[in-house]
């Protein structure tokens, strides 16, 4: 069944592409709150790439799993104590949105390893309490993740603010693109835009995202942390 869903949202994705006249998107594969059966099966049918927003999370469920050779991005929200953990664990971190952090990661990479693929996670709608760093401090950051060797700066990530309206969601997204093209001048390395989800991965990649990053529209709907909580608040 899933490989099922797999394949229509492949279709979906490429639909899209063509459509924006654009390349195909590399598909990543949302996984948090989902058993490790569901990975282990979604991988069966070739998906390679996953996400888990939560670092022990995504360990206990790695533990649990036998497929070696997947790829695995962090999109959560880092807290700088975790790092170390997350720079062994993980291939990517979409997360990265203060010197601190990169300090910190770039410190616990091992140095035998592939340098940690970093994007700058950007707080595009200048949403308050929202994680990432504002527009105007990509580039030092940037120049900061990139005096690193044990990390690669490979682009930019984010998540616009939840607009009703589409051709809001659709400016947020273009405004990343282009953020995206001045940092793509300036570090050769960069070439990926993480932008897009269940609900608007078709905008994101019209307006040229290179990574689209899907939970919901994959596995199904995920139960909500807390949920029962909040149910129980009122
Ligand atoms: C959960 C999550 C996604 C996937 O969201 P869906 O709407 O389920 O596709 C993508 N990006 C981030 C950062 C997330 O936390």
């Amino acid at each position: 069944m899933l490989s099922q869903r797999l394949a229509e949202l492949r279709n979906a994705l490429r639909k899209a592409a063509a459509a924006a006249g654009r390349p195909m998107p590399t598909l990543v594969a949302v996984s948090k709150f989902q058993p490790a059966a569901a990975v282990a099966e979604l991988a069966d049918a070739g998906q390679r790439v996953f996400a888990e927003n939560y670092v022990q999370e995504a360990q206990a469920k790695r533990a649990e799993l036998d497929r070696p050779g997947l790829e695995w991005h962090l999109i959560g929200h880092l807290q700088s104590n975790k790092a170390a953990l997350a720079a062994e664990l993980f291939d990517w971190v979409q997360s990265v949105d203060r010197p601190k952090l990169v300090d910190a990661l770039a410190a616990a990479r091992p140095p035998g390893r592939a340098p940690l693929n970093v994007l700058l996670q950007v707080n595009i709608d200048d949403e308050a309490g929202k994680h990432g760093c504002a527009p105007d401090q990509i580039q030092a950051l940037a120049a900061w993740v990139a005096a690193r060797p044990t990390l690669a700066l490979r682009g930019l990530m984010a998540i616009p603010a939840p607009h009703a309206d589409p051709a809001l969601r659709r400016a947020a997204f273009a405004r990343m693109k282009a953020l995206f093209d001045a940092l793509a001048a300036a570090h050769p390395g960069v070439d990926t835009l993480s932008m897009g989800m269940s609900g608007d991965f078709a905008l994101a990649v019209a307006e040229g995202a290179t990574m689209v990053r899907i939970g919901t529209a994959l596995f199904g709907s995920r139960p909500a942390p807390g949920s029962r909580d909040r149910a129980n608040a009122g």
